[in-house]
């Protein structure tokens, strides 16, 4: 398990990776969990959060970067399992009620193809269900945490989806979710997106955070540098 710490001495813990990075944030003896991974990884995360120490008194939150099956598969068990409060953005609370999405839709030529012609909606729609949750807190264009015991703040960074969010912790690190990817070498543009033009201006409010490290929900991290460069690439070509 990879771990950052910031300059205050937050630790930000990538506790699963593969299809989804879950990432756990620490401060003391508190913690957040930042996306809940595929519901088939429900005892990996278990065991490695018990493992870290997290326990239903120490886990302040579950946050939810989004409510796309990938990152919310395990909400409900983990929101048992822990007698933690559920955190998403209001938009896209019905969404996690339900266990559904509206069909996710590509952003490049080839994933557009694959989502608008190729691929079954209804297909789509089955395989991308899970079990629903309820959430707890709904977040607007920003919360602060302190609240909570942590110094981190999420942030409104739509365009991936309606709702999408990012977490800004300690004003140095950007647990990001899906509005920007990690997988393709010096590219930081997701294949699938609700809104490009919208995903592209919230790359622009992630840089005017003080973050210098972006973590994605999927890939690797990914440097102020890189973003800046993807986002005035982007910005251009769609004209912002
Ligand atoms: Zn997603």
């Amino acid at each position: 398990m990879k771990t950052w710490t910031t300059r205050s001495g937050l630790t930000v813990t990538q506790i699963l990776g593969g299809r989804c990075n879950v990432f756990l944030i620490a401060q003391e003896e508190r913690h957040c969990l930042v996306d809940s991974g595929h519901d088939n990884r429900f005892d990996a995360l278990y065991n490695r959060l018990r493992r870290l120490g997290v326990t239903p008194q120490s886990l302040r939150a579950l946050i939810l970067t989004h409510s796309h099956f990938d990152h919310a598969g395990n909400a409900a068990r983990i929101k048992t399992a822990f007698a933690t409060q559920l955190i998403i953005h209001e938009s896209e609370t019905e969404y996690l009620r339900r266990g559904a999405n509206p069909v996710i839709q590509g952003s490049t030529p080839l994933t557009r193809f694959m989502t608008d012609a190729f691929l079954s909606q209804a297909l789509l729609q089955r395989f991308c269900r899970y079990t629903p949750a309820a959430c707890d807190i709904a977040a607007k264009a920003r919360l602060d945490l302190q609240a909570l015991g942590i110094t981190a703040c999420l942030l409104h960074t739509p365009g991936h989806t309606p709702g999408s969010l990012s977490i800004i912790v300690d004003e140095s690190i950007a647990l990001t979710g899906d509005t920007l990817f990690g997988v393709f070498p010096g590219s930081t543009f997701p294949p699938f997106a609700a809104d490009v033009p919208q995903m592209i201006a919230s790359w622009r409010k992630l840089l005017e955070t003080g973050c210098s490290r972006f973590l994605p929900a999927h890939g690797c991290e990914r440097s102020r540098a890189t973003l800046q460069r993807q986002y005035e690439k982007y910005a251009k070509k769609f004209g912002l």
